[in-house]
């Protein structure tokens, strides 16, 4: 898996204080897509052991509380990240006691695979679909236009 950016303190990216990583990868090339830049799985930077264990460490860093760790991208789902995200997010179910994870991506719940379904079991909060410029509406919070939904499964 390749990733475009991780931020360690991110309060934009869903509630609370957060770890934010940005994959790499989609194909759903939404009409007035905000990130066009992570549509190739090539772009960005390799994604490797030590920016794993980085995730983990920041998310139980004492010093700064995190409330928990955001996946957006690019698609977290794309089926070539699913491997590394669903090691990711094990991870932080199991070393990161109390932590939500939540994720964005372009597929809507009722068309994942079961790999990705996989991953979902770990998730928190999911918003899914594809943006869609006519019904994009600023005002949303956590998503960008009318048709994707927040579903919170845990929370
Ligand atoms: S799903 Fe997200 S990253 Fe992918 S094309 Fe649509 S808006 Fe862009």
């Amino acid at each position: 898996m390749n990733y475009h950016q991780y931020h360690p303190i991110d309060v934009v990216n869903g509630p609370g204080t957060r770890c934010t990583l940005f994959v790499s990868g989609c194909v759903h090339q939404c009409k007035g897509c905000y990130n066009k830049g992570t549509w190739s799985l090539h772009s960005g930077h390799t994604y490797n052991e030590q920016l794993e264990q980085q995730i983990i460490t920041d998310l139980n860093d004492m010093r700064i509380k995190r409330r928990g760790l955001s996946l957006s991208g690019g698609d977290p789902l794309h089926p070539q990240n699913l491997a590394s995200i669903l090691q990711l997010v094990k991870r932080v179910k199991t070393e990161c006691v109390g932590k939500d994870i939540w994720l964005w991506t372009g597929y809507t719940l009722n068309e994942l695979s079961d790999a990705q379904r996989q991953v979902i079991e770990y998730v928190d909060v999911l918003i899914d679909g594809k943006f869609e410029q006519d019904k994009a509406d600023p005002s949303l919070e956590w998503r960008g236009s009318a048709n994707q939904i927040i579903h919170q499964f845990k929370l």
